[in-house]
């Protein structure tokens, strides 16, 4: 669906007999999908590549963009590489030369150990960006913790290194970086945006924590890293469950605006490929943007005008007042069945928490009544759509291919796509 001001804007250029004139160098005038991944690691921090090699790895498979998110660092200043492991060593560097050629890579010995140069984005991007084609956008992954709780937070686009904020609690930690980020993109004007990676990692994050960080707009429901546990466990809601909590409570109790998910690789192992490593290729975003640009993916995505993919396509998603319907991009032989889930207004509230055996409640993500989150209607169409009661806090779709992932990050993970939440 184009916004009605984008609607307006393409009319014209239709009727401006100008329009035909544009020079090659003017970008095209309607929205339309991007693929990118927006969190990914390189030898910057702890990934097993060269970020130029990871890079042309999405690249070659149709990707559009991509955010390399190394652990607290900006890829940028000068970095030598120990080749002291067979990280970065061997065949790895070998097929790096291969790929960029031995003029590109910079090697040197300090006290008998070989070292190459990693590059920073300003460099090796005049490699691989292309105009509508491929971009790379800035990003770090701000590494952050609370006691044994990992707190970690993406920066995408920022325009300065965020330095991992601390705080008191879980939920201080995610406010207090979240907070950097908002703050750094109102001094320096340039759109950029934080957002809560795998909140079930170490099982760091609660629903009830991540529902109250006021500046938190995006966070992974998918993450396609073996060990962060999409999927909860006997004691544990799993991602799904946790939006709709943080979704329902935002909405109906804390007056806050909704949280967008995200999928994403969090890739690191680039040269080996099976369930248990963290390979790239499972969990993308589809963005609806006019422009291939940081700044048009970043309203887009700050619009809702994305979704969450491990291997679904949606030909079109139109959201509006009254309804939510989607056009699915078919394959033969596979069925798709959506379902479009939702919390109404008048919904049971009662939670409680997770108890150990002493009897003391978990810090866990609570047990909520079966109104959060209810299938509010399920279809097999290949274009379901959902009308609006009109009694709904928010409306989303999952939508679950009947085709297993190859290579996904457990065992038996069918094709996913996740919708937006609409607010009729
Ligand atoms: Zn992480
Ligand atoms: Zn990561």
């Amino acid at each position: 669906m184009l916004r009605p001001g984008l609607y307006l804007l393409h009319l014209l250029l239709l009727l401006c007999p100008l329009a035909g004139a544009q020079d090659a160098d003017a970008p095209p005038a309607t929205a339309r999908w991007w693929k990118g991944n927006l969190h990914t690691h390189s030898l910057w921090s702890d990934g097993d590549d060269y970020p130029e090699m990871i890079a042309a790895w999405y690249k070659e498979r149709g990707y559009h963009f991509l955010a390399l998110s190394d652990h607290n660092v900006l890829q940028e200043g000068s970095r030598w590489f120990s080749l002291t492991t067979p990280r970065g060593s061997g065949p790895v560097l070998d097929r790096y030369r291969a790929r960029f050629g031995a003029a590109w890579v910079e090697e040197r010995q300090i006290s008998g150990t070989n070292q190459v140069r990693l590059k920073p984005l300003a460099e090796y991007r005049t490699r691989l960006e292309e105009p509508d084609r491929f971009l790379l956008v800035p990003s770090m992954e701000i590494t952050d913790r609370h006691l044994t709780a990992p707190v970690h937070i993406n920066a995408t686009n920022p325009r300065e290194f965020l330095p991992a904020a601390g705080g008191s609690n879980v939920l201080d930690v995610m406010r207090r970086n979240v907070n950097a980020v908002l703050d750094q993109r109102q001094r320096t004007g340039q759109p950029m945006f934080p957002h809560i990676n795998h909140p079930n990692f170490g099982w760091g994050i609660t629903a009830e924590e991540l529902m109250h960080v006021e500046g938190e707009r995006f966070f992974e429901v998918y993450n396609g890293h073996p060990s962060v546990h999409n999927d909860g466990d006997a004691s544990h809601a799993g991602l799904d469950r946790v939006w709709d909590i943080v979704l329902t409570w935002r909405l109906a109790k804390l007056n806050l605006p909704p949280v967008y998910g995200l999928a994403v690789d969090d890739s690191h192992h680039y040269h080996t490929n099976a369930v248990g490593q963290s390979n790239p290729g499972r969990g993308w975003v589809m963005v609806r943007a006019p422009h291939l640009t940081a700044e048009a993916l970043v309203h887009a995505l700050e619009a809702g005008e994305f979704y969450a993919s491990s291997g679904v396509i949606l030909a079109d998603i139109t959201r509006d007042a009254k309804s939510l319907r989607l056009r699915i991009e078919t394959q033969p032989g596979i069925t798709y069945r959506t379902q479009f889930i939702g919390t109404r207004k008048q919904f049971d509230a009662a939670n409680e928490p997770v108890r150990l055996p002493s009897g003391d409640a978990a810090r866990v993500t609570h047990r909520y009544s079966e109104d959060v989150g209810r299938v509010l209607a399920e279809s097999e169409a290949t274009e379901p759509a959902y009308t609006f009661r009109g009694d709904e806090l928010y409306v989303r779709a999952r939508i679950t291919s009947s085709r297993l992932k190859n290579n996904g990050y457990r065992d038996g993970e069918f094709e996913s796509a996740w919708v937006q939440p609409v607010i009729p």
